[in-house]
């Protein structure tokens, strides 16, 4: 069987991220020395199938289950990722370039977190909503919405963070009640089988959680494959493929896509704190961050103090390979991802953007690519104006508050922004006219990080909403329960027709629909005379 379940034998063990139709295999390697980790089965839409059908078949007793059975499975595999933190760095790092340290501080410390509050929370989350039904309580109704499982979610996943995004979201669905089929990212499918792993450790039920291992194609099979909704983070072009797919078998999907970060640096913030933030922003995770610093606009007066202070803080950074603790860069996941870098770096070149540190690949072996500021940007640039993907910080200056907005808005994307000033008030009030998913003031990037908060773009950068309660809601499909508790009364606009219905409607137009329960109440009498009519 192609398919991994939490409960069947570990994958079999072949070009990275390249299928090998003959042998259905798909080849995993370390981008920063660029030895192959192992091999594993490129599913057909076959496999996916079954494995949406195995799945269909578990989520049945795993909905009837208590939040709190869902929540103790999920906490029990937070214990194992806790025991093994190293071990599983080790393997995000391997898999993916980026520093064991990396791994440990942005991939395993959210999902700890991640993990704790959803099995504990979901259940108040999710608890049946009592809604206030204004004058229909008059006549004897209640409504409430209950919030009941999907069924089966397929999530496509990519491999900038291979461990926290699927595994955010598969407990995310878990707790919901609903059962997974994960497609991890062919550049790292044992990320993807490891969160497997744990969760069949974990004592999750046979079936439930399956990772179907494959390239695009097998992302593709999934879509069609029967699931019930689709979480989907990756690209623009291949969001816009799901969602065609998607609407073709007419099930939702949440697209999380991609990003050209803004961050607006006013002239009164804090210096220091602010030419780190640029630099990490930009360059953690070798820039391969959705929410990466793409773009950052300095403020005239400050342009000068600040930039020498990134190159400075550039230069000192070490570009090693990622088992290095002392490595701040690792190596770009693949040399695919560092060509379009040395595209975006080349053009904005020849248009006449100067490069202030970095620029060139920093060590041989593997896919890196030093840290890279660039100054004499504008917005005609490739640079600015798509995703690159990579550790390129590149720096304009404003004169105001208007024009920074103005530039920060100036793009197809809108997923993350940032907004440096010490004064508080102003940094909101800029915040709220940026067009983004989420806007942080005197930070940068780490919101994924926080489980509690929704995460998701305006614009090129997605649609639909993760994390927090809005991207717990994703997950459950709402159902409203009306009941009327004086079903003895029979309802007034029912059959038959007649004069006095007529003007009795006339009256609900003018007195009912004001939302007074008084008003509502001045009608009382001519409704009695409707029910003793329609009684006749
Ligand atoms: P990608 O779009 O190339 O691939 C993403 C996933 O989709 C992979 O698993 C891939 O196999 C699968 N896939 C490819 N073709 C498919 C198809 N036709 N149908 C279904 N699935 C298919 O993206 P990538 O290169 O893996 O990831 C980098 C991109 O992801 C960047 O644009 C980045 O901004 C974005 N991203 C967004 C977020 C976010 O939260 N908004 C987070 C991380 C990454």
């Amino acid at each position: 069987m192609a398919t991994q379940t939490v409960n069947n034998e570990a994958a079999a063990h072949d070009e990275r991220g390249v299928r090998d139709d003959a042998r259905a295999q798909i080849v995993s390697y370390d981008p920063a020395t660029n030895e192959e980790i192992g091999r594993v089965p490129s599913c057909s839409a076959e496999d996916v199938r079954r494995a949406v059908g195995r799945a269909r078949e578990a989520q049945k007793d795993w909905a009837a289950r208590s939040f709190r059975e869902r929540g103790r499975v999920v906490l029990r595999a937070r214990e194992i990722v806790l025991d093994e933190v190293d071990a599983l760095a080790d393997l995000i790092s391997r898999e993916s370039g980026k520093p064991v340290t990396e791994a440990i501080m942005m991939e395993l410390v959210p999902t700890l977190d991640l993990m704790r509050y959803f099995a504990r929370r979901a259940a108040r989350m999710l608890r049946p909503e009592r809604i206030n039904i204004g004058q229909y309580t008059l006549l004897g109704r209640t409504s409430r919405v209950v919030f009941k499982p999907l069924g089966v979610v397929g999530v496509i996943s990519p491999w900038n963070f291979p461990w926290a995004i699927p595994l955010g979201e598969v407990v995310m669905a878990l707790m919901a009640g609903d059962a997974v089929v994960l497609k991890p990212s062919e550049l790292t499918p044992f990320v993807g089988l490891k969160i497997a792993d744990v969760f069949k450790r974990a004592g999750l039920p046979e079936g439930l959680f399956n990772v179907a291992t494959g390239d695009g194609s097998t992302g593709a099979a999934l879509v069609e494959a029967g699931v019930d909704k689709i979480m989907f983070t990756g690209s623009v072009a291949t969001g816009r493929r799901v969602a065609e797919a998607a609407a073709r078998q007419l099930i939702p999907c949440v697209l999380e896509l991609g990003g050209k970060d803004p961050m607006i640096v006013f002239a009164d913030a804090d210096l220091e704190a602010a030419a780190a933030a640029a630099v990490w922003g930009a360059f953690a995770n070798a820039g391969q961050a959705c929410a990466s610093v793409e773009r950052c606009y300095v403020e005239e007066g400050i342009a000068e103090k600040f930039t020498a202070r990134v190159v400075e803080l550039t230069r000192a950074l070490k570009v090693d390979a990622g088992a290095n603790d002392a490595a701040d860069i690792g190596s770009m996941s693949c040399e695919r991802q560092r060509g379009v870098v040395e595209e975006h770096l080349r053009e904005a070149a020849e248009r006449g953007a100067r490069v202030l540190a970095g620029g060139g690949r920093g060590r041989d072996g593997g896919a890196f690519h030093e840290p890279t500021v660039v100054a004499g940007v504008d917005h005609s640039m490739r640079l600015m104006r798509e995703e690159t993907f990579g550790p390129v910080l590149p720096l304009m200056t404003f004169k105001t508050e208007e024009e920074a907005i103005k530039l920060a808005n100036d793009s197809p994307f809108g997923l993350t922004a940032s907004v440096w000033t010490r004064d508080i008030r102003r940094g909101e009030r800029v915040a709220e006219r940026i067009e983004a998913g989420t806007v942080m003031v005197n930070e940068v990037l780490y919101t994924h990080g926080i489980a509690q908060t929704p995460w998701g773009g305006v614009k090129l950068s997605g649609l639909g909403r993760t994390h927090g309660r809005a991207g717990l809601l994703e997950l459950v499909r709402a159902q409203h329960v009306h009941t009327n508790r004086l079903a003895v009364l029979q309802d007034l606009w029912w059959f038959a027709y007649t004069p006095q219905s007529r003007a009795l409607f006339r009256q609900f137009a003018r007195r009912f629909t004001s939302g007074s329960l008084l008003q509502t109440s001045l009608l009382l009498p001519a409704m009695l005379r409707r029910l003793r009519e329609r009684r006749r």
